[in-house]
This record gives C-alpha cells, structure tokens and sequence, in this order.
C-alpha cells in the first residue's frame, strides 16, 4: 500500500510555520510501516525531542488510477477517513535548514495515524468539517472547503506522476493549530460529531 502525503494544503497552516503558499500541491510519501490503526498507542521515539501532531482528512483509492482527469477524480475514491501525519518537527527543521529531504522526520514508524473509514457516498464532500482533541480540549478545526487543493485538484496531480493503487491512502494537508506531544496525551480525531480514533502517546 502506497502513503501519499500533501503539505502546506491550508494556507493559515504555511503561515503558521513561516511557508510560502505553494502554486502546485507538495507530495511526500510514507512506508507502509509507517501506518498506525486501531486505536493503538503512539509509542514516543528516542531520535527526537519534539514529535507534533497534525490531523488531516485521508482519501482511500477505489481502484487503480493513472493519469485521472478532475471531472473524473471523485469516481477514483471510495472512502474518506481521518488520521494524524506525527511529524518530528526538531528533525524537519533541520532537513529544511539543509535543503535535504523529510522523509526521516515524516515517515518514521507509526507516524500515519489512520483512524475509520466512512464511504464517501455517505458524506456530503462539498464540505467536511473536522476536528483533533487533544486531553478532551480542542486544539484543531478545520473544513475541507479551505483546502488550497481540492480532493479533485489532488487526484488529478498525483495520479499525473504517479500510478495510484486500489486501497492506497492519501494525506491531505492540515490545518492550523498544529502542535507537540508528550507521553500521557489523549488525541482524539473528529469528522463531525463522529468520532474517527484515538491514541495514548506512551
Ligand atoms: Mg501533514
């Protein structure tokens, strides 16, 4: 299974960390060791001092895609789902200081939290509303009509570089109100009022 990841795809979340708005989507990928399911804890690595979280909306693929048009990229996604891209923000930092690549700082073991799925035909996609609390306090919000890049745009753009696999799952940028971890946290994530997973960072 392929982890596409989207960057800066909320422009108050770019400002928030000193980025310029991007003109074309930022694509990253995680290994499928990456992911994180069923509600289970988030284990602290050793190799940093400042893990942060940052929900996203996930979009899982209903069959192979290559080169999908936009008018047709909403045929391409069968579910949408909820989860947190963990990020380690002091390694980050220092790739993006360097010009060198994330991929240590993204796509570490455990780092693409994925939560339940809903099929998109159950949800009104014009518009998704959602949320991550952390200790029962809300910390993120955001709606996907403020997505720089649409799921549409997103489908379109990757699927041009990359062929997609039926159950491969793309990360779609966060929001603002980004933020650190510590051991003991409870992070909860949100579409609506219902709720898509939960983690204990130990
Ligand atoms: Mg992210």
């Amino acid at each position: 299974m392929n982890i596409f990841c989207i960057g800066r795809n909320y422009s108050e979340h770019a400002r928030e960390l000193n980025n310029p708005v991007p003109q074309t989507p930022i694509v990253f990928c995680k290994p499928s060791g990456a992911l994180l399911r069923d509600n289970k804890p988030f284990y602290y690595p050793d190799f940093s001092e400042d893990i942060q979280y940052e929900v996203e909306l996930l979009l899982r693929l209903a069959k192979p895609a290559r080169a999908v048009p936009k008018h047709k990229a909403i045929e391409y996604i069968s579910h949408i789902g909820l989860g947190i891209d963990f990020t380690a923000r002091d390694i980050q930092s220092r790739c993006k200081d360097k010009g060198l690549p994330w991929e240590i700082a993204k796509g570490f073991d455990h780092s693409a939290l994925i939560g339940e799925w809903i099929d998109i035909h159950e949800l009104d996609t014009s518009n998704i509303e959602f949320s991550l609390k952390k200790n029962k306090e809300l910390v993120q919000s955001g709606q996907s009509k403020d997505m720089l890049f649409q799921f549409e745009d997103l489908i379109q753009y990757i699927t041009s570089i990359f062929t997609l696999q039926t159950g491969d799952i793309i990360f779609t940028g966060t929001p603002s109100g980004v933020g650190p971890v510590k051991r003991g946290d409870l992070l909860e994530g949100f579409i609506g009022e219902r709720r898509m997973f939960w983690t204990e960072i130990r």
